[in-house]
């Protein structure tokens, strides 16, 4: 094995600074030897985790793969990195195959990418050359495909099943996006993985807004989006294919690039739009679900939605085309509660009636997302069996105005309608007992009671609005089943008590907002000269243009201004080989650039991270001399509990100590408080305006928050707010 760092390995083949999610940890397990399972969103960098044990482990890798058509696009990447690796399968003719199985047997080959039934073909022949390699390793991408129970089942798959038998000293590392737990163990089962290590990421894409817009005039509304990103790349999803067709022409009729793309279509002719997206010629694709697999472009920039997906499954797949490479996307639906409707006659599946169950129920789950009045980022995270917090700043709700109203009365009288009924009717039924409803439906012992139509006052959706967010915020409970009953919970009977108040939460929809904010300053006219660049040197190596570099990539040069091969290198993206081999072309540019506008190098900012430079306390505050003590125990390395034992004061007191400190930029509140906990409570602070108030901002933030987090949090926020 190479003696290299695997950090330094990282940068050197792949030009990365930095691992993501559980990279590095499953690299070193594959690397000691033990079979490894990794389950990694799509677009959470599945890839390296093989790919860097390949090139630092001697002998040969073979990665199975189910998708011909991403070998070619994957075995270009590896090699404009340097890294010898092939593929064989259908596509090639046998006098390439037999150049690479020469090439193989010489030892001259690292990664060896095979569709899964290729290792069978010929009876045993194939198994039995591979006997003869060096094999180091196999990973199997998409792994979920061995199983029954996953989404995308093929019987070929079943084949892997003997790996073990023919190569049982060889490790496995084991690849999928899918999260079904039955799956994940079916997957263990099947490839007899020994012992295996198994790593689950989150499912968070932070990089993805995720927007929901009820549907008006469809078309317009898409419209008045592409308008703003002119620029930018991005797929359109339709359930029909005649839709596809129509919007794209629409689109074109007004001047956009766009394409469609569906199942109808020949094979060559979807060869064709998807290369032409993948190269950038063809900005926009109007496409069914049936585009997506196999495309694993970097910079799409949004994800529309104009029509409803069928389930979860399909939505967190499709939106996750969007922002591969970890720059800023736009996921956006727009709804209207009428394409469930529709969408809910076609989902029967002849003489089928558990599956057409399975099927509507994951579509009932679409509709609540849908219409769900919280977090959407929660509710996408909480369906993979994921807990995350009740508020992300990203999405159309956490960034539209929230207004805080107070609602104890209204939810009393939907609690004591909730009592006198028996606990025994759903939201429906309240809701129109509540109103006085005449329908024959309210039995007519109902029509007797006090509490009917005592909500007179308030409209049939506005009474369904609050009883969603009673049970959002589980201040009543719904029963399990087909006609789910509302129940008292503890909560609702100290509510009915007079005990507990209940405030709702009512967003005033805004529009999707892009952040601009967090987007670098660069030079656009460079970055179109840079990307002319890439283009040529792609158009010279007949692979599309990310190949070459990612646009993050260009951005930051376009950014940074590196003008020395050094000051590349700390650019995103540029390797070793990279640097050598693309560097002189774009230096070329901007150097030109630089010298022609008088610019000089930024790099210097580029790394380390940057650290905001402490300004001294402001004059008003003055720091007492117990504060200082704390501070500089602090500083010493002892933390808040430990400083309050020593000093005898309590932790609270501390707490109040260091403040000072934190809004005068001297100690960081990075050190005080989880860095996604910060970022999420300062984007409340700046959302609701409370940079004293605690209280309201606990309320909103989930329980495990504390109020000296907060506190630290609005102390940072008066430091960077006026920086
Ligand atoms: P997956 O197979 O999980 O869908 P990929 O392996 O294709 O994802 O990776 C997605 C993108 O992220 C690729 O463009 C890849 O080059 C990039 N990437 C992967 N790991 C890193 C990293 N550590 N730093 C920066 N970019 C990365
Ligand atoms: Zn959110």
């Amino acid at each position: 094995m190479k003696k290299y760092p695997i950090h330094q390995a990282l940068k050197h083949f792949f030009g990365y600074d930095n691992f993501r999610l559980n990279q590095q940890v499953i690299i070193e397990t594959v690397l000691s030897g033990k079979d490894v399972m990794a389950i990694m969103p799509t677009g959470g960098g599945k890839s390296i985790c093989y790919q860097l044990p390949a090139v630092l482990l001697d002998g040969l890798t073979i990665v199975i793969s189910p998708l011909i058509a991403l070998m070619k696009d994957q075995v270009d990447a590896l090699q404009a990195n340097g890294i010898r690796a092939a593929y064989l399968n259908s596509t090639l003719s046998n006098s390439e195959q037999n150049t690479i199985i020469t090439a193989v047997r010489n030892g001259e080959v690292k990664l060896l990418y095979l569709a899964p039934e290729r290792l069978f073909a010929s009876g045993m022949q194939f198994i039995n050359f591979l006997t003869t390699l060096p094999c180091s390793l196999f990973a199997v991408d998409e792994a979920h495909c061995i199983s029954q129970w996953g989404h995308d089942f093929r019987p070929e798959y079943l084949g892997l099943a003997a790996l073990k038998q023919h190569f049982p000293h060889v490790p496995v590392i084991a690849l999928t996006a899918s999260a079904d737990t039955i799956t994940q163990k079916d997957i263990l089962e099947k490839l007899a993985l020994r012992q295996p290590q198994v790593f689950i990421s989150s499912f968070n894409r932070a990089n993805i807004n995720y927007y929901i817009q009820p549907k008006k005039k469809a078309f317009e509304q898409i419209i008045h989006y592409l308008d703003k990103h002119r620029n930018d790349s991005g797929i359109i999803y339709t359930l029909s294919r005649a839709s596809t067709e129509s919007i794209a022409s629409k689109l074109k009729e007004v001047g956009y690039d766009a394409a469609y793309y569906h199942a109808g279509m020949g094979n060559d002719e979807r060869a064709k739009v998807q290369e032409s997206f993948q190269r950038d010629d063809t900005k926009i694709i109007v496409a069914t679900i049936a585009f997506g697999m196999g495309i694993d472009k970097p910079n799409v920039r949004f994800v529309l939605h104009y029509d409803v997906p069928k389930n979860m499954e399909g939505y967190y797949q499709e939106t996750g085309r969007a922002g591969r490479d970890g720059l800023k996307s736009d996921a956006i639906m727009y709804y209207s509660s009428g394409d469930i409707s529709k969408l809910m006659r076609f989902i029967t599946v002849d003489g089928n009636a558990a599956q057409t169950n399975v099927l509507k129920k994951k579509l009932m789950q679409m509709k609540e997302f849908a219409e769900y009045e919280g977090c959407r980022r929660q509710y996408i995270l909480q369906y993979f069996g994921e807990r995350a917090p009740a508020y992300c700043g990203s999405c159309d709700y956490c960034l539209s105005n929230l207004e805080h109203r107070t609602a104890t009365i209204e939810a009393q009288k939907i609690l004591s309608a909730v009592t006198r009924t028996g606990e025994r009717f759903g939201a429906e039924y309240l809701v129109d007992f509540l109103r006085g409803s005449n329908s024959a439906k309210i039995l007519p012992a109902h029509k007797e009671l006090k509490t009917y139509g005592i909500g007179k006052e308030l409209k049939k959706e506005e009474w369904q609005a609050i009883v969603r967010q009673l049970l959002q915020q589980r201040l009543v409970e719904l029963e399990d089943g087909a006609y789910p009953a509302l129940k008292l919970n503890e909560a609702s009977r100290r509510i009915l008590r007079g005990e507990l108040e209940v405030t709702l939460v009512l967003k005033k929809p805004k529009e999707e907002v892009t952040d601009v904010s967090s987007a670098p300053q660069h030079h656009p006219d460079l970055l179109r000269e840079l990307k002319e660049v890439r283009r040529e040197i792609a158009e010279q190596e007949n692979v599309p243009a990310y190949i070459i570099v990612g646009d993050n990539t260009l951005l930051d040069m376009a950014t940074y201004l590196p003008l020395t091969f050094d000051g590349l290198r700390k650019i995103s993206g540029f390797g070793d080989y990279k640097v050598s081999k693309y560097g002189p072309a774009f230096m070329k540019v901007l150097q030109a650039y630089a010298n022609e506008h008088k610019l000089e190098s930024k790099i210097q900012l580029k790394a380390p991270k940057k650290e905001r430079v402490a300004k001294p306390a402001k004059e008003t505050t003055t720091i007492s001399n117990t504060q200082r003590i704390s501070f500089d125990m602090f500083k010493d390395g002892y933390d808040i509990a430990d400083i309050a034992q020593k000093r005898n004061l309590s932790t609270n007191t501390i707490e109040t100590h260091l403040l000072p400190f934190v809004t005068s930029g001297e100690l960081s509140a990075t050190k005080l408080v989880n860095k996604a906990k910060l970022d999420i409570i300062v984007a409340l602070i700046k959302q609701t305006g409370h940079t004293q108030a605690l209280k309201p901002l606990k309320d909103l933030l989930p329980d495990d928050y504390t109020y000296g987090e907060i506190k630290f949090a609005q102390a940072h926020y008066e430091w960077v707010k006026d920086a």
